[in-house]
């Protein structure tokens, strides 16, 4: 039987946007030593903006609309993002097909070209020599018919809240914060020290991001808890693998959600420490 008090535990956390599935979550959230974040719509707003677009082998203009074709059908935020700078309605007669690679990007046909858009790795997968720049933000890399197209430059920012809500967990008792995320590993490290947190894990698969979390929750301190903190499609296998699951509610997808333990419904980082409190609180009450 539940005790009495994890139902005041629990009314409370809602009151203040924050939705618990079970007291089992509370009393595992008020063990926390080791918190997870995905970075992307988590730590970070998740809604990009082009920067730049540096085409290589054909005009700027050519390049977007080659970028916003193969992301249109993607709900992926730097799909939106590429589509919402070319700000035009997709032709999509001129794609004949289209596929997301998770993790990656895009592979697509469009006036009959095999086009790619997407990171580094889907670069070197199709063995498409990508030229160093030191360009800060996301790259969504071009290709056509194989041979490298340009690059387009897309930047994120953190939230408000992120570095108050790092700082919060660590005087709240957390002893180690990671970030995992599929992005560069620069983009990942500017994000991470701008935070203070310890770890970051960049560059990673969506499966990667699950062995990742295994991986810590092995080298946990006895009878601690490990929380995980995501908002993806992607992130539903990790949310689930966690002690305790925190999906970022309005953006986050349906499975991210259902996958979820505990959902914060307003996406402020800072609710996590919030959260923490009324669970020892409540903790102490029921022990
Ligand atoms: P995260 O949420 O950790 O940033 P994702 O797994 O959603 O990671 O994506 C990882 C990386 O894969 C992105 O940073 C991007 O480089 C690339 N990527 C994924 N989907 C797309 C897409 N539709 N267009 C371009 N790049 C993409
Ligand atoms: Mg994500």
């Amino acid at each position: 039987s539940v005790p009495l008090s994890f139902f005041g535990g629990i009314g409370g956390a809602s009151k203040r946007g924050i939705l618990v599935k079970g007291g089992n979550y509370l009393e595992a959230l008020a063990a926390a030593e080791t918190v997870v974040f995905d970075k992307t719509g988590t730590l970070t707003k998740g809604s990009f903006e082009v920067t730049k677009i540096h085409s290589h082998s054909m005009a700027d203009d050519a390049l977007l609309d080659l970028a916003a074709h193969a992301e249109s059908y993607s709900d992926h935020p730097i799909a939106r993002s590429v589509c919402a700078k070319f700000g035009k309605e997709v032709d999509r007669s001129r794609i004949t097909s289209d596929e997301e690679i998770s993790g990656h990007g895009i592979k697509a046909v469009i006036d009959g070209m095999e086009v790619y858009a997407g990171n580094k790795k889907l670069m070197a997968d199709q063995k498409v020599a990508v030229p160093e720049c030191d360009c800060r933000g996301t790259m969504v890399h071009v290709a056509a018919d194989g041979g490298y197209a340009g690059h387009i430059v897309i930047s994120d920012k953190v939230k408000e809240t992120s570095a108050d809500a790092i700082r919060s967990l660590k005087e709240n008792g957390v002893k180690q914060t990671v970030m995992l995320t599929g992005d560069a590993k620069s983009t990942a490290d500017a994000v991470a020290s701008e935070l203070g947190i310890d770890t970051v894990c960049a560059e990673l698969l969506p499966a990667d991001k699950v062995s990742k979390v295994e991986e810590l929750l092995e080298k946990k301190a006895p009878k601690s808890t490990l929380v995980f903190v995501g908002d993806g499609i992607n992130d539903a296998p990790v949310l689930s693998r966690a002690d305790v699951g925190i999906a970022m509610g309005s953006m986050g997808s349906d499975a991210a959600i259902e996958a979820a333990d505990i959902v914060l419904m307003d996406d402020d980082p800072a609710k996590i420490s919030l959260a923490m409190r009324i669970a020892r609180k409540t903790v102490r009450i029921v022990h």
